[in-house]
């Protein structure tokens, strides 16, 4: 793929509206031939077409027989003031899938070419209008599925990333300019820098992207889901808080202790953010080969799960498997839940279980929805800030841009090590040289053709 080919050479279009039967169904063209296109198809009383960024009604004609295939109204947005940068046409029809290809048919006869997915949206990049995680943050808003998918990707259009990158981007420019500068002028020592202060700038901008690699986490989650493992002995109530936290039945609740034998997943969002509860067969040791591969899958999804709820019957005696549940978990992300709360609590239970342990558990009743609520609450702050929460800052969503940022982070600790250790000015520059590259990368200034083929296959047609 070729900026040169893809440009603005050719016309091309495409329905911009979903497949199936709609109100209104919109055919798009761009490129240099639209507006001459346009004009072979488009028969309109309005006096002064076309005129930019005015809408019109008519009449859409079979440039060769001339029939009428519909009425419409037809946008022209000139060049370079339209979404792709060049001239664009938009025919809002009758939605019609057999109109709208019609129209698009006519529009190839003329030598307009089918678009490729995202290639509108390509284009913008190409002619400037967006950088590249601006085109990104598209796709993301088209493809989400939740409000808060949706905030985080209209952020990144408007250049939330974009704009946290600028400054550390202009102040290792600044400092490349200075050190070469120094290197150039070293005899007549003109220009002196303290390797303190080389060392600072570097370690501020390491701070800035390191937050951004972090918020990756988070912005991971938001984009593809929160896996959250339920884990606890057979019959604590898990398939129960299950469908309690989903308020819906999917999970088999029974009373028969190992039924719950395989494990179950299902998506939900808390607060918008997309969260897939994985309810697991009951950990115990068992000689039933269907419940061992149960438990086997529980492993599984317990070394998958951003988190894991650890969940006990606080109606019945805390045993061995209990405190082998939280050994076993020890080291993993985890939350514990004390759950049937709505009967008497066990006697043995406050005895066994040590009062540090018991002040972490959550008190829930799955049966009377006591506690799950916040437990919910308690879910999300495990795995996310608040300021992640609020959406202020810039996240970063796609593991593109984070592991960018990772190979600039090494790069800009190779240089402060070589500040530091004495090197030659130079060796310091490669790596600073090196850092630009990889944000040249990440904006799109410097990205290599198959990189851009690979995001832009992403896209769905017509954007
Ligand atoms: P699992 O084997 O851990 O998935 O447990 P289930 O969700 O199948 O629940 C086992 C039994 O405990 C069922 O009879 C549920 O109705 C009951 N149960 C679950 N949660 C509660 C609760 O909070 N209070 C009471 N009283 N019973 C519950």
């Amino acid at each position: 793929m070729h900026p040169d080919t893809l440009g603005s050479s050719d016309t091309i279009v495409a329905i911009a509206t979903p497949p199936g039967r709609s109100a209104i169904g919109m055919v798009r063209l761009s490129g240099p031939d639209s507006l001459r296109f346009c004009q072979k198809i488009f028969r309109t009383r309005s006096a002064g077409w076309p005129r930019p960024q005015q809408a019109s009604t008519g009449e859409l004609v079979d440039p060769n027989s001339l029939e009428t295939i519909d009425q419409a109204v037809v946008c022209y947005f000139k060049a370079p003031h339209s979404y792709s940068g060049e001239d664009i046409v938009e025919f809002n029809c009758h939605g019609s899938p057999i109109v709208l290809q019609m129209v698009v048919r006519s529009l190839v006869a003329l030598g307009a070419r089918l678009a490729r997915p995202g290639e509108f949206t390509l284009r913008a990049f190409i002619h400037g209008k967006i950088d590249l995680p601006q085109a990104e943050g598209v796709r993301d808003l088209i493809d989400a599925q939740t409000e808060y998918q949706s905030k985080i990707a209209l952020q990144q259009i408007q250049g939330s990333l974009s704009k946290e990158i600028e400054p550390c981007k202009v102040s290792l420019l600044d400092l490349i300019v200075r050190m070469e500068t120094a290197v150039e002028f070293a005899d007549e020592r003109l220009v002196d820098l303290e390797n303190t202060r080389i060392g600072e700038t570097i370690q501020g901008i390491i701070r800035q992207f390191k937050r951004l690699v972090d918020s990756f986490q988070f912005g991971r989650v938001v984009r593809e889901g929160l896996d959250l493992a339920i884990l606890g002995k057979p019959n604590v109530g898990k398939s129960s808080i299950f469908n309690g936290l989903l308020r819906k039945d999917r999970a088999i609740v029974t009373e028969m202790p190992g039924t719950t034998r395989d494990t179950v997943a299902e998506a939900t969002t808390f607060e918008g953010v997309p969260v897939r509860l994985i309810d697991t067969a009951g950990v115990r040791i068992t000689s039933d080969p269907v419940e061992l591969i149960g438990i086997e899958r529980t492993r599984r999804a317990t070394a998958d799960a951003d988190l894991v709820l650890l969940v006990f019957d606080s109606s019945c005696p805390f045993d061995d498997q209990d405190f082998e549940l939280i050994d076993v978990t020890s080291s993993t992300r985890r939350l514990m839940a004390l759950n049937k709360i709505d009967l008497p609590t066990h006697g043995q239970f406050q005895a066994r279980v040590p009062q540090q342990t018991l002040s972490l558990m959550h008190k829930i009743s799955a049966k009377s929805g006591a506690g799950l609520a916040e437990l919910k609450g308690a879910i999300l702050q495990t795995v996310f800030s608040r300021t992640e929460l609020s959406g202020e800052d810039a996240i970063l969503t796609n593991v593109r841009h984070s592991q960018i940022l990772e190979s600039a982070i090494i790069e800009l600790e190779k240089a402060t090590e070589a500040v530091l250790s004495g090197m030659s000015e130079e060796v310091t520059l490669s790596h600073l040289n090196q850092t630009l590259t990889w944000l040249g990368e990440l904006t799109g200034e410097t990205t290599v053709e198959d990189i851009l083929d690979r995001i832009f296959a992403t896209f769905c047609i017509g954007k």
